[in-house]
């Protein structure tokens, strides 16, 4: 299981993004200071880097500079606000592997930590989900029916993903709303329910039961 350390000062943040990866298969561990982010990162624990550019003690490039100098070679993704997208180029030239502007999706940001955690080799979080004769391969982003292609869009693909990580398990609509559409969805949205009706023409209506009054559970009738 990948190892994470997310470097990050805001909780609400933090604790969306910890949570995502943990439903993911990843193994998460949070700091809100460029000092403890520093000394756990010499533990040589982790295999990627999820580092705020805005910390109270500490610039992120400057950690980002003083970590590499200690020979931590982990990929590191910078999370950035939006409107300093050019400072965060500067940040690629100094080390780090990728960024994200905020507010951003989980989905997206997942999809960069495995690249990133691809690009580093391993394999060892799961690559293809399966359930019944549904198929989900995650790396090549190829999702397939009894052996036939579907085409998902990006939200539907990540809405998927998130049932077959927990087969058998009622997800609630908030639950869905935080790991697929992220933490600034207006919670009120009905846009979950558009989604599973997308995903039920697609990949069969019988596969996503509807649990009254909480959420939607992947079928267990569909299981081999
Ligand atoms: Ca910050």
């Amino acid at each position: 299981m990948s190892r994470i350390l997310i470097i990050e000062d805001e909780p609400r943040i933090s604790s969306f993004i910890a949570k995502g990866l943990r439903s993911a298969g990843l193994a998460p561990t949070v700091c809100g200071t460029a000092g403890e982010g520093f000394d756990q990162a010499q533990t040589g624990n982790f295999e990627l880097i999820i580092l705020d550019l805005g910390l109270p003690d500490e610039d992120g490039f400057s950690l980002l500079r003083r970590l590499r100098a200690t020979h931590i070679d982990s990929p590191v993704i910078i999370l950035t606000a939006r409107n300093s997208v050019d400072d965060t180029v500067a940040g690629l030239q100094n080390g780090a592997d990728d960024y994200m502007a905020k507010p951003f999706h989980f989905d997206e940001l997942l999809a960069r930590v495995r690249l990133r955690l691809r690009a580093e080799d391993n394999g060892s979080d799961t690559a293809v989900l399966s359930h019944g004769d549904l198929e989900m391969d995650l790396l090549r982003r190829l999702v397939t029916v009894d052996g036939a292609e579907v085409d998902l869009s990006a939200r539907e693909f990540s809405l998927a993903e998130a049932f077959l990580r927990n087969p058998g398990l009622v997800l609630s609509r908030e639950q869905l709303l935080s790991r697929v559409w992220g933490y600034d969805f207006d919670p009120g949205s009905n846009v979950v329910d558009v989604y599973v009706r997308y995903l039920r023409n697609k990949l069969g209506g019988e596969r996503f039961e509807t649990v009254r009054g909480v959420g939607y559970r992947l079928a267990r009738g569909t299981q081999p």
